[in-house]
């Protein structure tokens, strides 16, 4: 094929175009993604004497969800002053999510978060309040100069100072001898013999400039794609900042796993979310009380405070009630309302929130409209961590928020910032239609299915962070990256040294390239990847949104099927990156009918799926109390499902199985 290459707009693309020509490269583990879960990974793996290789779609520097910072290293309940242990953490964390969150991953973040954290300090990061600013703030701890969030009596969500850790852990990366591969699209997994549900020995990617295939062949396969996005809604014209997580994260390792063969679980989940608005504002750019914000007194028009209410809904009227927990409770998860993280939640570990009677309230004239987050009248320590500390080491904060309201003359300690929550009722951000769905853009989701050493039910395929089903975090990503480079390493000098098959790779290759053959965009035929990507959230939000029942599920496997078969392959790329964007939609595809076959195979309603059957409306009947999963019936047209279940905690002694594997 040609060199050089002329785009539909008559541009020379800049790079030379390598389509077709294949790079193998071979290593004892190599990582796929090179986010937090990634990086760690291969730190864990490259200490344990192996050699990796780590492979990332963007640019490992800044890329992913934690690319540009993290303020709250949460659940290190390993830290010296936390007053819970690992496994009392880890337990309320799970039944915090009514049974739904991974009891295997949850307590490796829980046992080991503060060991990573350490280990990121020894690599430069700034974990301690060593300037004093803070000192004598009643989140501090003067001793060790560690400044708590949330629950100041508890002390296991750490603030931290997490804007250059990306960078720093890329630098360990290089200084152990790991290759870091950028601006190479995974595509999809090499089995043993190219079989369905064998196990993994490698993978196969493109890179996002030059279009060469790529071949990577290893012991131990570590999968670090994150998670399934822009499943229900996707608009790269109205959301722009506004977006939470990359939208470059589309569930990549989940399809590829998927197509390999591998379990899959909880993919029924989807929820209601502003994080899935094209309406929705800049990550904490606009006034609110929890989270990053937590517990900023909010004011109305007339500057009057909202009262805040603990878990026994009694009014605080002590400012320093706020952090701490409530009569009868030993502590708190989170705090400022559920609506960050909209699951039901236990009271038991219910933190202290706005009143929730407020909109009646200002309904009848109590509050007057607009409300502002009030940071002029906060104390001192409290205004500074939040307007500096966290925004700021936030994801996405540091430039946007801080640095351009600073710039533009915003002061915390005169202005106020106007908060468009409470008209209809929501917390952080102004709540969306049924339809306005996330999967993966928010909280915890479906993913792949994971035993104590964090190995997929496919031998070789190991995965860390968001991927792992039931999980989120920085700090679990550090964790479980951390952990599973070992294990992978350990896995991988076992191995024999497989061959990959031809077949398979031909086959893929194939797959790759086929948006390349489909024309111009500006010529007919041919369809642009945005337009498969809306068509796919239009089937979504019509047949897959908060109603569900069986005709209408049915409706959605016919119309991907359809997508798939007819409109799918007229999709069009004429350059290398357009080619990325083309892969990705199709991974969204079938990420889309993972989610369909989930929702059929749950005949029940569940609160803490979001999950509503017409057809089963009873909530949560016992029997149903259970994990669903799904793995690919290879059979027929390949694109059914074979489901089955877990019980829901399949985990047993959390510390004996850790214990045996660090
Ligand atoms: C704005 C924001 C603020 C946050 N703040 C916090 C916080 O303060 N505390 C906290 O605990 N959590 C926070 N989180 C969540 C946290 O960032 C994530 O839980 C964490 O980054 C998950 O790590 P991960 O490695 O699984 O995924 P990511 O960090 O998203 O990494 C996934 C990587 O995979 C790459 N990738 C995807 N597909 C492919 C492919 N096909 N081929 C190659 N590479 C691929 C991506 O480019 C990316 O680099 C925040 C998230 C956001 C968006």
């Amino acid at each position: 094929m040609s060199d050089t290459l002329e785009t539909a707009d008559a541009e020379v693309w800049p790079y030379p175009i390598r389509y077709g020509q294949v790079k193998k490269f071979e290593s004892d583990v190599v990582v796929l993604g090179g986010g937090i879960a990634g990086v760690w990974s291969a730190i864990g793996a490259a200490r344990q004497g192996a050699k990796v290789i780590l492979v990332e779609k963007t640019v490992t520097a800044r890329s992913g969800a934690g690319g540009a910072g993290c303020d709250h290293w949460q659940w290190a309940a390993d830290n010296p002053c936390s007053s819970v242990s690992p496994e009392e953490l880890t337990q309320a964390l799970i039944d915090n999510q009514g049974g739904y969150r991974n009891g295997v991953s949850t307590y490796i973040q829980c046992a080991s978060a503060y060991q990573a954290l350490l280990e990121m300090e020894q690599m430069g990061g700034k974990v301690r309040d060593v300037d004093d600013e803070f000192k004598g703030a009643p989140f501090r701890d003067d001793a060790s100069k560690l400044v708590f969030a949330y629950d100041y009596d508890a002390r296991f969500v750490l603030r931290v100072w997490g804007n250059d850790y990306k960078l720093l852990l890329r630098k360990e990366c290089r200084r152990l001898g790991v290759k870091i591969i950028d601006r190479v699209a995974v595509t999809g997994l090499l089995t043993k013999d190219g079989e369905t549900g064998a196990q993994v020995i490698g993978a196969t990617g493109v890179n996002t400039r030059t279009g060469e295939f790529n071949l990577f062949k290893a012991g131990a396969v570590i999968s670090c794609m994150s998670r399934p996005q822009r499943n229900w809604t996707f608009s790269s014209e109205m959301r722009g900042v506004s977006t939470f997580r990359p939208p470059t994260n589309v569930g990549n390792g989940h399809a590829m796993a998927w197509r390999a063969g591998a379990e899959f679980t909880m993919m029924e989940k989807s929820m209601r979310s502003p994080f899935a608005s094209p309406y929705s504002y800049p990550s904490y750019g606009v006034g609110n009380a929890i989270n990053t914000w937590f517990a900023c007194n909010i004011v109305d028009a007339n500057g009057k405070e909202v009262p805040w209410v603990d878990c026994n809904g009694e009014v605080i009227t002590n400012f320093d009630q706020r952090y701490r927990p409530a009569r009868g409770q030993k502590f708190f998860i989170m705090g400022g309302g559920s609506s960050s993280h909209p699951h039901p939640g236990l009271k038991e570990y219910a933190g202290p929130k706005l009143t929730p009677d407020l909109a009646e309230r200002m309904e009848k004239g109590e509050f007057t409209p607009p409300f502002y987050a009030d940071l002029t009248s906060m104390p001192d320590h409290e205004r500074r961590v939040i307007w500096g500390l966290n925004v700021g080491e936030e994801g996405k904060t540091r430039i946007p928020i801080l640095q351009t309201y600073s710039e533009a003359g915003f002061d915390p300690e005169q202005d106020m910032l106007q908060t468009y929550d409470f008209l209809r009722g929501s917390g952080m951000r102004e709540p969306v239609t049924p339809q306005e769905r996330t999967f993966g853009e928010q909280g915890i989701c479906g993913g792949m299915v994971v035993d104590w050493d964090l190995m997929s039910t496919l031998p070789g395929l190991f995965g860390a962070g968001d991927l792992i089903y039931g999980s989120q975090d920085h700090s679990h990503a550090a964790a479980t990256g951390r952990y599973v480079g070992r294990r992978a390493a350990l896995f991988a000098v076992s191995q024999q040294n497989e061959q990959c098959s031809q077949e398979q790779i031909e086959a893929e290759m194939e797959r790759v390239y086929a948006p390349l053959g489909n024309g111009s965009i500006n010529g007919n035929p041919g369809m642009d990847w945005k337009e498969l990507n809306a068509a796919l959230c239009r089937v979504m939000q019509n047949y897959c949104s908060e109603p569900k029942n069986a005709e209408l599920l049915d409706l959605a496997e016919t119309w991907l099927d359809d997508i798939a078969e007819n409109e799918a392959p007229k999709m069009v790329a004429d350059n290398p990156h357009k080619l990325m964007r083309a892969l990705d939609v199709l991974d969204i595809l079938t990420c889309d009918r993972m989610i369909v076959h989930a929702c059929k195979a749950r005949k029940a309603s569940n609160t803490h799926l979001h999950f509503n059957r017409l057809d089963y409306p009873e909530m949560d009947p016992p029997e149903w109390h259970k994990w669903i999963t799904i793995r690919r019936d290879g059979n027929g047209d390949g694109n059914g499902a074979t489901v089955g279940e877990m019980p829901i905690a399949p985990w047993g002694d959390f510390e004996s199985n850790y214990q045996a594997r660090i």
